[in-house]
């Protein structure tokens, strides 16, 4: 039987999806692709496909994955599929080992659940399934033996620094915190009017990582560090008073794990994506990802302080529906997705974010997320309410709106 490992990158066009494929390209001894997916982006698809041959290529709708298919070479091993159940069937395929869940927001979390389903070891990019899901997501990867190795920096800072006992899931023996670090974002030392004010192009400049469009505007706003809050109960097990937010603008310290005798472990490096993900292919062995050596007297100095939810109220939004539990971690995170994509559209105001996702959590009725079909509901319901409150807001003059 063949060691190289088959793995499926669901977005594989995107920010980390580019990263994973780096990171595989340097291993191609260790690793194969079979399949790769994207939504549109037909022809970042194709190079990809043409460099990595993959078994399948899956794109979101049918006109994309026609025309992918089209400009594929005849005689191309590659077969073209489209649509969710598409995605849900490849990452199941008995010979996958390996799913890099990497689809941006809740689009990822049928697809990832399914693999979860199916005992895969996922390498979790995809936040926003565990935020909408993540009892149900964490209880399927504990039933079917799933290995799950978180990709987001943080989380996968707090694994690295974990007991090992911690990876055979036997508890968190002598852990009595965890820190979890943010860089603060673009607006960190802006003020409340300015950060209301901020344009797309203000919002999308990361200062230290280059990412997707919606994870940026989350981590302008720090409502990525709230999902990435959630994120951090559902996969360590751990409650919201056990994990601290520590604002660190130079994105070197990745995130700590506090012990019981006073000791603090933590996990550095420079802030390339990469890093993470080589840990997730290579588990529990290191491979090289191409990421520059860390160069702490270049760097100078590392700096620390605490966030200001006063300006950036997401942060609280996330703690409180942490604290409330069932559904309102769906709300929080459907109520988030429609005011990203309004503010990426010029609909509403960077400082309209959060009264968006208030509203829909104030409104809408929390329940267990029994299944995924409640989650899915509680999901609808909440992009309802988040596109009614933007509605009403387009009616509004934009004086009124920056308070
Ligand atoms: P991105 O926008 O760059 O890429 C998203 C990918 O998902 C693309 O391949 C896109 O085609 C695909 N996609 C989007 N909508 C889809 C749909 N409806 N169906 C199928 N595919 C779809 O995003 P990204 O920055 O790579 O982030 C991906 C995920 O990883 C997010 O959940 C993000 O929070 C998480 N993450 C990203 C970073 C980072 O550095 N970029 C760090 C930590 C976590
Ligand atoms: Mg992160």
């Amino acid at each position: 039987m063949s060691q190289r490992q088959q793995v499926v990158v669901l977005g594989s066009t995107g920010s980390i999806g580019a990263s994973t494929l780096d990171v595989i390209r340097r291993q191609r001894d260790g690793f194969d692709v079979f399949a790769l997916s994207a939504s549109t982006s037909v022809s970042v698809l194709l190079a990809q496909c043409l460099e990595f041959q993959p078994r399948y290529a899956v794109m979101a709708d049918e006109n994309a994955a026609q025309s992918l298919s089209d400009q594929l070479p005849s005689g191309c091993a590659t077969e073209v599929l489209h649509g969710a159940n598409a995605l849900e069937h490849i990452v199941t395929d008995e010979q996958v080992d390996v799913v890099m869940a990497a689809i941006v927001g809740s689009a990822g979390l049928p697809a990832t659940l399914a693999a979860a389903r199916a005992g895969k070891k996922i390498l979790l990019a995809n936040k926003e399934a565990l935020v909408m899901a993540g009892h149900l997501f964490m209880d399927a990867v504990r039933d079917s033996g799933a290995v799950l190795l978180p990709i987001d920096s943080e989380h996968n800072a707090i694994f690295q620094c974990l007991p090992v006992n911690e990876h055979a899931k036997t508890g968190l023996d002598g852990v009595t915190g965890i820190l979890l670090t943010a860089s603060g974002g673009p607006f960190r030392t802006w003020t409340s009017s300015e950060i209301a004010a901020a344009t797309v192009e203000q919002a999308c400049a990361h200062p230290n990582w280059s990412m997707g469009r919606k994870i940026s505007v989350d981590s302008a706003s720090l409502m990525n560090k709230g999902l990435e809050l959630i994120e951090a109960c559902w996969l360590f097990n751990v409650s919201q008073e056990q994990i601290d937010v520590v604002v660190h603008p130079q994105s070197i310290v990745h995130s700590l794990v506090q012990y019981a005798d006073g000791s603090v472990l933590a996990q550095l490096g420079n802030p390339d994506m990469r890093t993470p993900i080589a840990y997730g292919l290579g588990w529990p062995d290191r491979l090289d990802s191409g990421v520059a050596p860390l160069d702490l007297v270049a760097i100078g100095q590392l700096s620390f302080e605490a966030p200001d939810e006063g300006r950036f109220p997401c942060l609280r939004l996330a703690r409180e529906a942490v604290a409330v539990g069932g559904t309102a971690m769906a709300v929080c995170n459907a109520a988030n997705e429609v005011a990203v994509a309004a503010f990426l559209d010029g609909t509403i105001g960077f400082g309209d974010i959060p009264g968006v996702i208030e509203s829909a959590l104030g409104r809408a009725s929390i329940v267990e997320p029994r299944n995924l079909a409640v989650v899915e509901e509680a999901d609808a319901v909440a992009r309802e309410l988040a596109t009614e409150s933007i509605d009403n807001l387009s009616l509004a003059p934009v004086e009124l709106r920056r308070r």
